[in-house]
């Protein structure tokens, strides 16, 4: 298994750091990888004057998944767009076809007090949104600004292909499969053509899929019901803008941005994985970051990519045990936890391990 561990800029070296003992423990375990450093975003500007340089390139290219930190600060904002740490991200996920974005929304229950939400509509809160990442109105074309009849007009094109819908629904499909079996497909087809297709695409791919119990909501619904009663979901399944909205939706319920993992995939399971913050340059070097998000993308890294369940669940089992033990980084402390450090934090999973 090679895994590019690509830091990025802020706080991303402190929490790779973290994750990267647990890759190492495991492997002094018996798991075969190899861990290959590289540079994206800021630093690699810094570097080479390329946000996603072409040695990047290659590095990810070779490996079998992509481990991330996350990239951007203040530092790099007055650059020229093309230039700018984020669009090496963009890039990254371009070049590897990383169609399909795997969020968990995930509440433990030590930490249901610290959700926005009461804790007895979040408690014990596990749903895992799958959104599809590189179709819908974001790409589509035609799309720009112009002027029509003397006034400007905006215009973008929301486009899904058969084939698009099937790929992305059978990952959802096989996702419910390795869950509790439920997969909720979400769309507008009530106003929109190209959902109606998405509708009709996931219906008919479902038939491969028997065991996994499918149901439909409207987009509008969704939104609402994730706040009013979100433990009714176990996966859900939608398109790019669609679920942009509702992951992020979803990650609050969880109350702390610290603790939530993400997978990008393509069609053979080669993924990115990284925690779902970005680089928080107001505690970057202050050794005041939560590294579970990042640990925790290392876990679904091992499930998704490598098909290392018993690995995976070592991991989970130990961030849920330093939980239960009352560790708290700043993001996730409440008076009377026991109060650390990033290191400290990572000290306390591999412990658990
Ligand atoms: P952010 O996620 O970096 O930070 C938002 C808030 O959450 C900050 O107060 C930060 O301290 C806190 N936070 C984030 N991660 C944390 C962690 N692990 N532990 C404890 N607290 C944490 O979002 P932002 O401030 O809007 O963006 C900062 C930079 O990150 C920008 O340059 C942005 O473009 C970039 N960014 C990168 C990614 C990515 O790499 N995938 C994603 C989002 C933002």
């Amino acid at each position: 298994m090679k895994i590019a561990v690509l830091a990025g800029d802020g706080i991303g070296p402190e929490i790779t750091g973290q994750a990267e003992r647990i890759l190492l423990a495991l492997r002094s375990d018996g798991l075969k990888l190899e861990l290959e450093p590289g540079l994206l975003g800021g630093c690699a500007v810094d570097a080479s004057g390329e946000p996603f340089p072409e040695i990047t390139r290659k590095l990810v290219k070779e490996a079998d998944a992509v481990l991330l930190g996350a990239v951007g600060g203040p530092k790099y904002d007055g650059l020229p767009r093309e230039k700018r740490p984020e669009q090496g991200l963009l890039a990254i996920r371009k070049e590897l076809n990383l169609f399909a974005n795997l969020r968990p929304a995930i509440l433990y229950p030590e930490l249901a007090s610290v959700s926005t939400l009461k804790p007895e509509i979040v408690s014990g809160l596990d749903i895992l949104i799958v959104r599809e990442l590189t179709g819908d109105i974001y790409f589509g074309r035609p799309r720009g600004i112009e002027r029509r009849d003397g006034q400007r007009v905006g215009f973008n094109t929301m486009i899904y292909t058969e084939a698009e819908i099937s790929r992305i629904a059978h990952v959802a499909f096989q996702a419910a499969r390795k869950r509790k079996g439920g997969l909720c497909s979400v769309d507008k087809m009530n106003v929109l053509e190209c959902t109606q297709l998405w509708r009709d695409v996931v219906t008919e791919t479902a038939k491969e899929y028997p065991d996994v119990n499918l149901s439909h909501m409207l987009v509008d619904n969704a939104a609402m019901q994730l706040v009013r009663n979100p433990r009714q979901f176990d996966v859900i399944v939608t398109g790019n803008m669609f679920g942009d909205i509702l992951s992020d939706e979803a990650s609050m319920l969880t109350g702390s941005i610290g603790m939530l993992p993400s997978a990008s995939l393509d069609d053979q399971n080669k993924g990115l994985y990284e925690p779902i913050h970005g680089s928080a340059p107001d505690i970057a070097g202050k050794d005041m970051a939560n590294p579970l998000a990042t640990i925790l993308s290392v876990a679904m890294m091992l499930r998704y990519s490598f098909a290392q369940e018993e690995a995976a669940l070592r991991i989970e089992h130990a961030v849920r045990k330093v939980l239960a033990q009352g560790f708290r980084t700043n993001d996730i402390y409440e008076p009377g936890m026991k109060k650390v450090g990033t290191i400290e934090m990572g000290n306390a999973v591999l412990a658990n391990l």
